[in-house]
Parts: structure tokens; C-alpha cells; sequence
């Protein structure tokens, strides 16, 4: 049993635990938490064997969605499944970015290192559903152009783009501003009509202690195709990113 695993078993107890001491309106809450637990958008599943060139199936797409942030300056990981010379590279950048022995072959070491860095809904460890969900604080991935399973696995993709951004700028803390936006919240907050946040694959990054330029610039590194930050119009305050098309745009830190 992996380490995941025996989170996920241990989970159904605490939070009923946590709810009889606070109170029955807790309790009420927390139980409907237990009874639907959170998808697993691509199943999380355990590795049964090695990974490498030539291998295909769902492990390998697992794999794919894991390793997106990781597909070379200006290039996008395609997550079809099927391992190829790209798939290839992700592994050994990431392999080299965790100080792993680069082989391009995803085993045991690389399986590991995969694990320690999700949690037992398939996220990345540093960002969240939460985080990403309906930017107007209502919550949840419907209301979109697209199926609301659509814009979360969209977002769970984006997640690992962001820890793979998030690790090589020394793992310091990334916060998102807003990610996923339904059609009445972007209009709401006056999104473009057109705008990435409708499909749940872009994120606006508040650069903590990092520069926006910093932040801009690594990004190209880590599978993000479009991203607009300082002196773009209204993107003085944060470096937006998304997974479409290929536009670079942060004009006061010459992109
Ligand atoms: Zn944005």
C-alpha cells in the first residue's frame, strides 16, 4: 500500500473525529465532506511497472499530466498517453530538476519523488481545487463553455504546471489570485469574453516574494503558452498564464 494510500484510509475517521468535538453543525458538514469524497479526476493509482520509451496506456497519460510542467522552454507535453522522446525529456528534466539520476526513464526513484509531491486528490502538494475553482468565490467548475469535469482536469494539468514553475523558483510560496472562472463571474469581474479562465486552464499568479518579470520569464520554461504580465494591460499586479496558443506578452520585462 502506498503512502497515499494510507492517507486516504485514515481519512474517513479524522474529520468525524475533529466534528464530534466542535458540535453537530460541524458534524452535519463534515459528514457531507466524508460521504462525497473528492473525485479523482484521473485516478491517482499506484505504479506497477517502469515507464519508458515505447510504453503507452493510462499510466503513462498519468504520468503526462504529472510531468506537463516539464516540456522544455516554449514546447507543451502532449498527455496522449503514449511515451514518446518527448515524454522522455519531461522525465529526465524533472528527474534533474529533483536531483535524481537523469535517465529519461520513469521508475521506481521517479515514481517516488511523484508521490511525495501529490495529495490524495491527484493535486500537486502546494496547489489545491480550491484554490482554482470559480474565481467569484462560488465555487465549483460549472457555468463554463465547457463540461465542468473538463475545465478540473484542465486545472489539475495547470496545477502541476505551477508546481513544476513553483519548485524552480525555489519552492517558495506561489498564491493564485484566481483561476477557473464561470461565464457570470468573468463577466462579473470583466474577463475577456474570450478569456482562458472560462476553461479552468488559466491562473493569475500572485508573485509573493518573487518578481513578476521572474515569475513571466520562468514560466515559458514549464508549459504555459500564454502569459501576460507587467505592461500588458491590466497586468500590472500579476502574471497571468494558460495552456493555449502561444503569446508572450509582459513588454516591461522585454517579452
Ligand atoms: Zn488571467
Amino acid at each position: 500500500m502506498s503512502a497515499n494510500e494510507r492517507r486516504a484510509r485514515r481519512r474517513p475517521g479524522a474529520p468525524i473525529a475533529l466534528a464530534v468535538a466542535v458540535g453537530l453543525v460541524v458534524v452535519t458538514s463534515v459528514v457531507g465532506v466524508v460521504a462525497s469524497p473528492p473525485a479523482a479526476a484521473d485516478g491517482c493509482g499506484t505504479w506497477t511497472r517502469t515507464l519508458r520509451n515505447g510504453s503507452a496506456g493510462t499510466d503513462v497519460h498519468r504520468l503526462q499530466i504529472r510531468l506537463s510542467g516539464y516540456p522544455g522552454y516554449g514546447s507543451r507535453l502532449s498527455i496522449d498517453g503514449v511515451y514518446g522522446p518527448a515524454t522522455a525529456a519531461a522525465v529526465w528534466r524533472f528527474q534533474v530538476a529533483y536531483g535524481l539520476t537523469a535517465d529519461g526513464i520513469a521508475g521506481p526513484q521517479t515514481f517516488r519523488v511523484i508521490d511525495r509531491l501529490q495529495d490524495d486528490d491527484c493535486t500537486p502538494a502546494h496547489f489545491s481545487y480550491g484554490e482554482l475553482d470559480d474565481g467569484c468565490g462560488w465555487g465549483g467548475w460549472g457555468g463554463g463553455p465547457v463540461a465542468a469535469s473538463t475545465a478540473r482536469t484542465n486545472a489539475l494539468i495547470t496545477m502541476w504546471k505551477l508546481e513544476a514553475l513553483r519548485h524552480a523558483l525555489g519552492d517558495q510560496p506561489l498564491r493564485i489570485a484566481s483561476g477557473f472562472r464561470s461565464i457570470a463571474c468573468n463577466r462579473r469581474v470583466g474577463g475577456a469574453s474570450r478569456s482562458r479562465h472560462l476553461y479552468g486552464d488559466a491562473a493569475d499568479i500572485d508573485p509573493g516574494p518573487h518578481g513578476l518579470c521572474t515569475v513571466a520569464r520562468r514560466a515559458r520554461h514549464h508549459g504555459f503558452d500564454g502569459i501576460y504580465g507587467p505592461g500588458y494591460p491590466n497586468h500590472d499586479g500579476h502574471v497571468h498564464v494558460d495552456s493555449y496558443g502561444i503569446s508572450w506578452r509582459a513588454p516591461r520585462c522585454g517579452i
